[in-house]
This record gives structure tokens, sequence and C-alpha cells, in this order.
């Protein structure tokens, strides 16, 4: 099996006056398995069909494994590609819907009737299908049905393989297996792969690198695990994972939330002005107090969800969700109207208003130690 890089230059898509795709560069390393995320309408399927041939970019080069792919047609590029819909051949059977890339090849090309065969139970038995070769698509479960167009569009020796939201139409419980399914499978073949979808869990569980598009442009590339810790803009911080969006006024360097209160922490000095900051809710860290400061926080909510507390804290007028581990509600139990000691241990910071360019402003903990000294409100705030 070939393997192949991929590799996007300047690529722009327009659809009458809309632009579907706006500059794009991307370059998709030899083995790798990317997934292409963005809320609906940024440009993902069309991009993923730009690199299958099926739509023709307005200016711009794709590159398949070097090679100026825009001057071959689609059937020459040699491209897997599954769709949301399994579009399988309701009158053929499972091996024949799988064999049919095969048998359409112009005679030269195409193998034997026994090579066919043997092929094509190998992927039979790689999707883990063996035993439903001879029944009919709609004798398949959505699972099934979804493996089979997997193992069709393996049958021709793809050297890339494209897939535009392959679980979208399957239920919760199936998606997860399929999705660990495909993993297994990816890192058994090593085949260049690129899947579009707007299931941030699935990006995050399944791909090496993910692409958030927004609006017909990339917002950031990234491994899974720094596009979460490290978002690049506010798209991606509200995007991926559940966030707190808190509205804020930078002072000195001290990080206020709008309605008043105690600093939640510190930025480097610089800014000053309304900012944004972005927290996840298992970066807030909440300490029961005694005496409620004024201008501290308040517990309004508390649930039990299995091995955590989902929590909601009212912190001068803004509503933070916190998510904590059910052993830190038994060492220090939290109570529904009880104030608390907010820490933010990890957040991120925007200027109101940025667009992508702008930087985040890592937010460092306030550490007034103690009981927290509560200011008044900065200057401008009422
Ligand atoms: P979804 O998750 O909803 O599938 P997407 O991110 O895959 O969205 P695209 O399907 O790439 O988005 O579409 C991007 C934009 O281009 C959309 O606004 C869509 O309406 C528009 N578009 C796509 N294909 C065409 C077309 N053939 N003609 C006109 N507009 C199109």
């Amino acid at each position: 099996m070939v393997i192949i890089t991929i590799d996007l230059q300047c690529i722009t898509k327009r659809f009458g006056n809309y632009v579907a795709i706006d500059g794009v560069d991307l370059r998709i390393a030899e083995g790798e398995l990317v997934a292409l995320l963005g809320p609906s309408g940024s440009g993902k399927t069309t991009l993923l069909r730009i690199i299958a041939g099926l739509e023709v970019p307005d200016t711009g080069t794709v590159l398949l494994g070097g090679e100026d792919a825009l001057q071959r047609h689609m059937r020459h590029r040699q491209v897997g590609f599954v769709f949301q819909h399994y579009s399988l051949f309701r009158h053929m059977t499972v091996f024949a819907n799988v064999a049919f890339g095969l048998r359409v090849r112009p005679r030269r090309q195409r193998p034997s009737e026994a090579e066919i065969a043997e092929r094509v139970h190998r992927l039979l038995h790689l999707v883990q299908l063996d035993e439903l070769a001879d029944h009919y698509p709609s004798q398949l479960s959505g699972g099934q049905r979804q493996r089979t167009a997997l193992a069709r569009s393996l049958a021709i020796e793809p050297r890339i393989l494209l897939l535009d939201e392959p679980f979208g139409a399957l239920d919760a419980k199936v998606r997860k297996e399929l999705r660990r399914w495909l993993r297994r499978l990816h890192e058994t073949m090593r085949i260049t792969s690129v899947f579009v979808t707007h299931d941030q869990e699935e990006a995050l569980e399944l791909a090496d690198r993910i692409v958030l598009m927004n609006q017909g442009r990339i917002e950031q590339v990234g491994a899974p695990a720094e596009v979460y810790r490290a978002p690049a803009s506010p798209f991606v911080s509200e995007f991926l994972g559940d966030i707190n969006r808190i509205e804020c006024l930078i002072e000195g360097g001290q990080v206020y939330v709008t309605g008043g209160g105690a600093p939640l922490g510190s930025v480097p000095a610089g800014y000053s002005g309304a900012a944004v900051i972005y927290v996840r809710p298992h970066d807030i860290e909440l300490m029961p107090v005694t005496f409620p400061a004024d201008g501290g926080g308040t517990v309004r909510y508390l649930h039990e969800v299995g091995p955590i507390v989902r929590a909601e804290v009212d912190y001068a007028g803004a509503l933070l969700d916190v998510v904590l581990p059910e052993s830190e509600q038994t060492e220090r139990p939290l109570r529904v109207g009880n104030g608390v000691d907010v820490r933010i241990r990890r957040g991120f910071v925007f200027p109101k208003g940025a667009g992508k360019q702008a930087e985040p402003m890592r937010l460092a903990p306030y550490r007034g130690g103690g009981p927290r000294a509560i200011a008044g409100p900065p200057l401008g705030l009422s």
C-alpha cells in the first residue's frame, strides 16, 4: 500500500458570491489521521470534496503525494471516499458491494475473480463482516452498512481515505464503538486519512491532528490535547469542549469579573480594558469558606453524576459551571447557598471582540493567600 502526503496551498472556493473556502493552506503527513472539525457551513465538506476531486477550487493547488492532483481526474486520484449515508448498492450483497470497484475496472487492470474474492474476504475480515458476505444492505444494521462502505472504499487500494461524517447517521453507542474500531483499523493500515465531523468528541478521540474550521478558514491546527489545552482564538475556546465564558475587565494586570468582586487572577501587564476569560469547568477549584467575604462566590446548584459533582457558582453575577471529583465533595463538602473561594487553575483571557489574530493571555491564579482580601470594584465599574 502506498502512503502519501496531502498538500493544500491557498485553496479558495466560491459558490456564486459566497466564499465557502477562503485561502486554506494545509499539509497532511503520510499516514496521518486528520479531523476537519467546525460548525455547520464552515466549509469542511467542500474542502474534503476538493481533495477528492469532486469539487474544483477557484484558486490554489492540491498536491497528492507531491503530484498536482488538479490535473488528474477523480478516477485517477486513487481516493477512497465514505459518505455519511451508506450509499451501498441495495441490489448487491455485501460481497458484491465490496468487489464492485475492482469488477468495473477496465479488463487489463482488473484482477481475476479469484484475486477479487481473496481481496474482498481479506477486507471483510478486517472490518469484521466475514459472516455477512451474502447479506443484502437491507439486512444490515447501520454500523454494519458503514463498515461495508469502508471495506468497499478500501478495496481499490486507495492512496488516501476521505470520510464525510462517516458515523453521522448512527446512534451514540454505535458511533462510539465504530470510532474506536476505525482508530484501530487506521493503526493497522496507516493510510493517510481525513474525516469530516462536527462532533468534537469524535475528533478529540480519533484524530492525530484536528483542523478547526470557521467560515471557510482554518482557525487552528494541532494535536487534540494541544487545541483543547491551548485554544488559539475565542472561537476555538468556545467551540471545543465545555467552557465558561466570563466577561471581565483588566486593570493594572488584575482580572476582575465585570460585576465586581475580588480579582479572579492576573495577566501579564500590557492590556487594560474589557476582556473575556475562558475557563474549563474542571479548571476551577472551590474552597468552602465559613464566613463568606463580600465579593466571593456562592454555590447555587449541586448535582452528583457518578464520579463527578457539577456545581453552579455565582461569582459577582457571573455564573460559573464547575466540575469536581466526587471525592473532593466528600473531603470538603459544598452546600447550596454557602460561600466559596474560587481559584482558577488554568484560563485564557482574550481582549473583548478579539479576532483570530489576538494572542491569548494566560491567566495566573489569584495568589492572595489565606482569607482573600476583597478589593472594591475596580475603577470604572459600579
Ligand atoms: P455541514 O457540517 O453542515 O455539512 P460544512 O462545514 O461541511 O457543513 P460545506 O458543506 O462545505 O460546510 O458548505 C460550506 C458553505 O458552502 C455552506 O454555506 C454551503 O451552503 C455552501 N455550499 C456548499 N456546496 C454548495 C453548492 N454546491 N452550491 C452552493 N453553495 C454551496
